[in-house]
């Protein structure tokens, strides 16, 4: 079977490349490689370098299209919320309408940002926007259309540097460069951290069956503070200004996940770190 992964050459798009490889997919990646790089690349899947607002017409057809690509932090949506909007809501309709004329299975990644409030930063809203939209090409067009929000993404390939970094990732180079973790605020707000190989398994287990519109929440059920997780790197703190636009709390109910699809994370944020710290030995 063959299957397209829009930001396929991003972190998480990527390890679901490597997965549906091993399956035995045939599998395109559309990505504009804006964030996405070439050493996430597997040699046998297909690249195409692309927009997500692009004409679609010169693609396959795809039994599944997972769609990862966007703008996909809080803090730069802020300084582009046209272009966030453009790129997560409006390319979420192209490719959505791409598969209503394919008769594609549509997988959305959505985010766990709207909990806090999608009107908080452009980033939330567009994401929830790119969830709206699914719902309507499954209510008026019959799309199988799946939405996966995603809480606290760890694991190999996540950006360590740039505005597109990730607490751990900023944690992990910190330690390398041996400075101070840098914690924003007081610490006290709580994250649902997820290792993608749960975030992948999840997907994957919402692409063996149809759906309208249906959300999945795919984090873990258990959240640790800042402080908690630079804890666990046992190494010196720096406090610095709280970001804008952030929630104090990410905790996923995963029960109706568990129920429908089967999904059951496995991984531990400190089996991970306690990993990566002796392999920096
Ligand atoms: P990432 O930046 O590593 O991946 C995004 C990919 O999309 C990159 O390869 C990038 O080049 C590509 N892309 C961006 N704009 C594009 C465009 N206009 N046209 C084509 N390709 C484009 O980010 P990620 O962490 O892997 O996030 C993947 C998805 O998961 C995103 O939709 C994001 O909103 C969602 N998500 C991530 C997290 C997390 O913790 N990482 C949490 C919630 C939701």
């Amino acid at each position: 079977m063959k299957v397209l992964v829009t930001g396929g050459a991003g972190f998480i798009g990527s390890h679901l490349v490597d997965r549906l490889i091993l399956d035995g997919y045939e599998v395109d990646v559309l990505d504009d490689f804006s964030t996405g790089q070439n050493e996430n690349k597997n040699s046998l899947a297909n690249y195409i370098i692309k927009d997500v607002r692009d004409d679609l017409k010169s693609l396959g057809t795809y039994d599944t299209i997972y769609h990862l690509a966007a703008l996909a932090r809080i803090q730069p949506s802020f300084d582009n919320p046209m272009k966030t909007v453009d790129i997560n809501v409006g390319g979420t309709a192209n490719l959505c309408n791409y598969a209503y004329k394919t008769n594609a299975k549509f997988i959305y990644a959505g985010s766990s940002s709207f909990y806090a409030g999608p009107y908080l930063n452009p980033y939330a809203f567009s994401k929830w926007q790119g969830e709206e939209v699914c719902k309507m090409f499954s209510s008026v067009y019959g799309v199988s259309c799946a939405i996966a929000r995603f809480f606290n993404v760890y694991g190999s390939r996540h950006l360590c540097e740039g505005p597109y970094a990730t607490v751990i990732g900023i944690f992990e180079r910190q330690m390398l460069e041996q400075t101070s973790l840098t914690i924003t605020g007081d610490g006290e707000q709580r994250r649902d951290f997820t290792h993608v190989n749960d975030i992948v398994s999840g997907l994957i287990l919402m692409s063996e069956e149809r759906w309208n519109g249906d959300i999945f929440n795919l984090g873990t059920g258990t959240n640790y503070s800042i402080n908690e997780l630079a804890d666990m790197y046992g190494h010196k703190k720096k406090y610095i200004p709280k970001r804008p636009g952030e929630a104090q709390i990410t905790l996923a109910d995963i029960s109706e996940s568990r129920q429908k699809i089967g999904y059951a994370p496995s991984e531990d944020i400190k089996d991970y770190i306690q990993n990566w710290l002796k392999n920096i030995e």
